[in-house]
């Protein structure tokens, strides 16, 4: 059985070294080649998109894939949509993996926006030093807040229009709790901007907000695609295992893509594989707020 892993996040990366080289699998992992010196997973990594949904569809065709797990970031959302497609139209066994989204506690002072341009519009009312945190694609919409002073924290350099005040901070995470604060105490912040990405990896800057008392612009995820998610590496590194284990030797066979029995001919039991409206047979994820 062939699995390709869709990453770009922590959870792929743990969830590929759980199963690299593990018995009655072979494991692909991709990337969407958006960051210059990506952390790689274990195991065969290929880089760079599929050409949308038809791309996909003749790539897990020739490449005999049996097996999805989109492990991408909450707000991949074209890529999750592209895999959901992709797999319903080959019949293929798909598993979101999905880190619960984060939740406020006491002394948080979060204000809930729908996209980065609702972040930008709410900013003047909260605060003129911001820490921008949201990545560096989509700082366009941050470009016209010329009376305000950004602090913009990303992996790679950013290019195109970005807001006239400011900073660049080059980094990569996990940020601790200790050094956030640091961060934007001596940076004066007032007012985070981040998305609701979840995990513990990158959490520190919340607690340092709300140490300080400082408010935070927090944009909702994407809703996510129908169909079968957890939320934990374990989760998704035992359901690839009972599908493997239910499917017999690592490219033993292709995927039956587009089998229709012919009438009066019962479908193939194909014990183990689950349709992607399937039951995972595990609790459903939780989900961000
Ligand atoms: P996106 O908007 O959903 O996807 C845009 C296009 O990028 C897709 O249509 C696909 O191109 C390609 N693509 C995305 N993820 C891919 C993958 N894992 N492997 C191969 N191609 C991929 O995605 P995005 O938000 O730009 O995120 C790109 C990558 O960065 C993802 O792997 C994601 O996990 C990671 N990431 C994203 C964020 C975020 O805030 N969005 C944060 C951290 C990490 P084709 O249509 O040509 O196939």
């Amino acid at each position: 059985m062939k699995l390709l892993l869709l990453g770009g996040t922590a959870e792929a990366r743990e969830l590929a070294a759980r199963l690299a080289g593990g018995p009655d699998l072979s494991l692909v992992s991709s990337l969407a080649g958006r960051v210059r010196d990506p952390l790689l997973p274990a195991g065969e990594v290929r880089v760079g998109g599929f050409g949308g949904v038809p791309g996909l569809v003749g790539w897990l065709r020739d490449e005999r894939i049996g097996l999805v797990v989109d492990a991408t970031h909450p707000y991949a959302a074209t890529m999750q949509a592209n895999a959901a497609a992709a797999c319903d139209r080959l019949g293929l066994p798909r598993l979101r993996l999905a880190r619960p989204g984060w939740r406020a506690g006491d002394g948080d002072r979060w204000h809930w926006v729908g996209s980065l341009p609702e972040a930008a519009a709410a900013l003047p009312s909260l605060g003129t030093r911001v820490f921008l945190t949201t990545g560096r694609l989509g700082l366009a919409v941050f470009a016209g807040l010329d009376r305000l002073w950004f602090l913009i924290r990303c992996v790679d350099r950013p290019s195109g229009p970005m807001p006239a005040r400011g900073q660049v901070l080059l980094a990569r995470g996990p940020y601790r709790r200790e050094e956030e604060r640091a961060l934007m105490e001596r940076f004066a912040v007032e007012v985070l901007v981040t998305k609701d990405s979840g995990g513990s990896l990158t959490a520190g800057k919340l607690d340092a907000a709300r140490d300080l008392r400082l408010p935070v612009v927090m944009v909702r995820r994407p809703p996510p695609t129908p169909g079968p998610s957890v939320a934990t590496v374990e989760e998704a590194a035992a359901w690839v295992r009972r599908q493997a284990a239910g499917c017999g030797q690592p490219n033993a066979s292709p995927p039956v893509v587009g089998y229709a029995p012919p009438p009066g001919d019962p479908a193939p039991d194909r014990a183990g594989e689950a349709r992607p409206s399937a039951d995972t047979g595990t609790p459903p994820a939780r989900r961000g707020v």
